[in-house]
């Protein structure tokens, strides 16, 4: 018989290849797993619907940067899906710092996951299915590099449309990403690094993975509509308020972002990441301004403080 299908790699050479996948530590199932371990059903509504909430909250130096608040996003996110946790949250807290505490790792990327799960009769009726909770901890990754740190990131403006806030609720955090990785092909054909995508009203609402902030005479601004209430966002409100600069959440245009003084975009992936160029515009000097050094410079030196950071006891 004519062979239809490439020689397939052993079960020896893929299976258990750990350099397919990042240094970390997974919780599944009761139990703590390698990452190249961790693997779901292909039958669980998280993987066949996007049906799932999750949360990533960061490690730095060995401390995770306001836990509280991505407990309570990802709690909120978990009822309002008519999800039920197999696990109280303090138990979820120790599941988090025992996944860093086994990976090592004292800057890391921590996600914690709940799907709608799957029903043993594969029934098409959500209320059926058993919901899962799953972990990881990976190393510390970051929407820019640290060239793009220095120079600041130059973002292409897709005419994508971010998906309806009436359709899915952005404030519950979710995997729903086709609209964010169309308009990450979209920067990426026009030779930018990363992409801005629109609100149903033609307003700037954020890209794959961050918010985005505006700075015009001393003032800042981020979208109010159809984005995600991230926490870096947030953390930018609360800097703000103890240096006493003024920060709002109202619409952007187009031409408003290629006008600013400073633009940067914020991510528990990454912090607070300078924006020095949009499509073809060069924000007001090509530098990365005064305001987003200062807010890039507090918003780490925040990470020692204990009133918002907790400690990992490594073993
Ligand atoms: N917007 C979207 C769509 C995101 O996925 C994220 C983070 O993953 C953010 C914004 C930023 O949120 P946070 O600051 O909580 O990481």
């Amino acid at each position: 018989m004519t062979q239809l299908l490439p020689a397939m790699p052993s079960v020896d050479d893929c299976y258990f290849d750990q350099r397919r996948y990042p240094d970390g530590v997974a919780f599944m199932d009761g139990q703590y797993l390698p990452m190249s371990e961790a693997k779901i059903s292909v039958l669980d509504w998280g993987f066949l619907h996007s049906d799932a909430t999750y949360d990533t909250v960061h490690v730095w130096n060995g401390r995770f940067f306001r836990l509280d608040l991505h407990l309570d996003r990802f709690f909120g996110g978990v009822e309002r899906l008519r999800m039920k946790l197999p696990y109280d949250r303090e138990q979820i807290e120790s599941i988090l710092t025992n996944c860093v505490a086994l990976s090592g790792h004292r800057s890391a990327y921590v996600e914690m996951i709940c799907t709608r799960g799957s029903s043993p009769t594969f029934s098409r009726d959500p209320r059926q299915a058993e919901n899962r909770f799953m972990a990881f901890a990976v190393p510390f990754g970051s929407v820019a590099n640290k060239e793009q740190l220095e120079r600041g990131l130059h973002v292409a403006i897709s005419e994508t449309i971010r998906i309806p806030p009436k359709s899915i609720d952005p404030s519950i955090k979710n995997y729903h990403w086709l609209d964010l990785v169309k308009g990450l092909f979209d920067a990426y054909d026009r030779g930018a690094e990363t992409a801005l995508i629109l609100d149903t009203n033609g307003h700037i609402a954020e890209g794959p993975g961050f918010n985005v902030f505006v700075v015009k005479d001393g003032s800042l601004r981020t979208p109010a509509f159809g984005v995600l209430p991230g926490i870096t966002r947030r953390t930018v409100f609360d800097l703000c308020a103890e240096i006493g600069l003024s920060a709002t959440a109202a619409d952007i245009s187009r031409a408003e972002i290629k006008e600013a003084d400073e633009v940067f975009i914020t991510s528990t992936a990454g912090g607070i990441m300078p924006v020095t160029r949009i499509d073809d515009a060069v924000i007001a000097t090509g530098r990365v301004g005064f305001v987003t050094r200062r807010l890039m410079d507090i918003y780490w030196q925040r990470h020692d403080d204990p009133a918002w950071s907790t400690a990992v006891i490594y073993p």
